[in-house]
């Protein structure tokens, strides 16, 4: 990235994404001081040949930016020191989707590539990838990254008729100034993260900024199914300029895309067409993925792309890891890995696609908790409690749902097995949807989904070995 040329730099945070964005910074002439307080971190950005140098012992007086990587606190509970030392000197403090913005806004309009950006509580990974997937298999130069995968500065350079698909938390967009997305996307906002932010207003406020500085001709995609962006979307109505579409999962929408009574219906011309028949696509059960469907297709559309090749695309997308996925089969018992889901609103969606639940929940729990979730005790034939929140958690259930503590994931996977096998229930199903953070008892939640794997694929093999 050029935008630095000359210029010295502080990169803060040295994970995946601030390597990436220490060599864009290096290939563009830009002199660096990177850091990272953590010294396994500092090892391997070393390893990958970058030189550290501690910024919080060094002079500031010459370091034009800082950039943060996404994750550290800017201003909750108070600035970081990092951003307190760049502010005392007058430098920017940007993030990596900055930079990369800067980068697209020097090219001249017909270089330019298009962006498709999506934020939101839930949904985003999923709704990015089935992107990406549709554009890659329509023959578009289609490149996913951002807050998935890799990082926006380690993928392909910019050029002519490429599409980035970008993943942005709000973390990210609170360091983004100059981004304007061709496709802006808000899928849903619901009440999490929100230590960062500070509070509801903060994080609506950061995650509207994914429409800033979107231009005639642009499209807004927003979620209408919950309050908080169905509101964002009347605002947004009502100023004109660009296009805003409004999708949703279960409501009839006279000029949007939307998914009612399973299949997803296009009406953006004014007159609703059933596009196609979710059950037709396995990797995208239930009405959470109906809603990413519906934001993914109208993205594609807003591009240009027709709604036979899209829906096409739909059916064959294989679906996330650790996203209500089949981890594995014993007799009648289905064992469904949704480690991803940290917050209840998430576990939620789970809880809806399955009657017959043997459920393992807990970790470090999120400020509301699962009272939220008590609608759906009645599908639930038994809880398995983990990690931290195993005991307030046992306190919510109270009678309303049988539940046992488990203390670890291994005993969790055993004991539903167990029930599940004597429960003489139809369709029993073992789903790990935790509601909670992993950090107590794991590295992340791949790290919990991939453990949760592994019990599984023992059990069934034991089983199997046993017959
Ligand atoms: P994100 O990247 O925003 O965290 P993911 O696509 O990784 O979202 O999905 C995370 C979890 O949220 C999954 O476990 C899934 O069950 C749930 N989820 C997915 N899409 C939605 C949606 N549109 N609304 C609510 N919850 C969703």
């Amino acid at each position: 990235v050029r935008s630095f040329a000359g210029q010295h730099v502080a990169v803060f945070g040295l994970g995946r994404t601030g390597i990436a964005t220490v060599k864009a910074l290096l290939a563009g002439g830009a002199t660096v001081s990177a850091w990272d307080e953590n010294e396994d971190s500092r090892k391997s950005a070393e390893a990958a040949g970058i030189e550290t140098e501690d910024l919080g012992r060094r002079d500031w007086g010459d370091v034009a930016a800082l950039v943060l990587s996404p994750g550290i606190p800017l201003t909750h509970p108070k600035p970081h020191r990092m951003v307190e030392l760049a502010r005392a000197v007058g430098a920017r403090v940007i993030g990596d989707i900055e930079l990369f913005a800067r980068e697209l806004n020097a090219l001249a309009d017909d270089e330019r590539p298009k962006v498709i950006g999506i934020t939101g509580t839930n949904g985003k990974s999923t709704t990015t990838a089935l992107i990406g997937h549709i554009l890659k298999r329509c023959g578009r130069d289609a490149r996913v990254g951002g807050n998935i995968g890799e990082a926006v500065l380690g993928l392909e350079p910019p050029r002519r008729g490429a599409i980035y698909v970008l993943e942005l938390s709000s973390y990210q967009l609170d360091l983004t100034e100059t981004l304007g997305c061709d496709v802006a996307m808000l899928l849903n906002i619901a009440p999490d993260h929100l230590d960062r932010h500070g509070d509801l207003d903060g994080y609506i406020a950061a995650k509207k900024r994914i429409f800033a500085n979107q231009v005639k001709g642009n499209t807004a995609i927003v979620g209408v199914d919950d309050p908080h962006a169905q509101k964002i979307c009347s605002a947004m109505m009502a100023a004109n300029g660009r296009s805003v579409v409004p999708i949703s999962s279960g409501r009839t929408l006279s000029r949007g895309v939307y998914a009612v009574g399973g299949k997803l219906h296009d009406s953006l011309s004014g007159h609703a067409e059933a596009v196609m028949d979710m059950a037709t696509a396995p990797a995208l059960p239930g009405r959470h993925n109906s809603q990413n469907a519906a934001a993914a297709y109208a993205a594609v559309r807003a591009l240009g792309l027709e709604p036979r090749q899209i829906a096409a695309a739909i059916k064959s997308f294989p679906g996330l890891p650790h996203r209500l996925e089949r981890a594995g089969e014993r007799g009648n018992i289905l064992y469904v890995n949704d480690s991803k889901a940290t917050n209840a609103d998430a576990a939620a969606q789970a809880l809806g696609c399955y009657d017959d639940i043997y459920w393992i929940v807990g970790g470090q729990a999120k400020s509301d908790g699962i009272g939220a979730l008590a609608p759906f005790f009645p599908r639930i034939a038994k809880a398995y409690l983990i990690g931290e929140a195993a005991d307030a958690f046992a306190k919510t259930m109270g009678d309303a749902v049988a539940h046992e503590t488990a203390g670890t994931l291994e005993a969790a996977v055993d004991l539903a097995s167990r029930d599940a096998a004597a429960g003489g229930r139809k369709n029993p199903v073992i789903l790990l949807s935790p509601a909670c953070a992993s950090f107590d008892q794991f590295k992340n939640y791949e790290h919990r989904g991939d453990m949760f794997k592994i019990y599984v694929k023992a059990r069934i093999g034991e089983a199997r070995e046993g017959a």
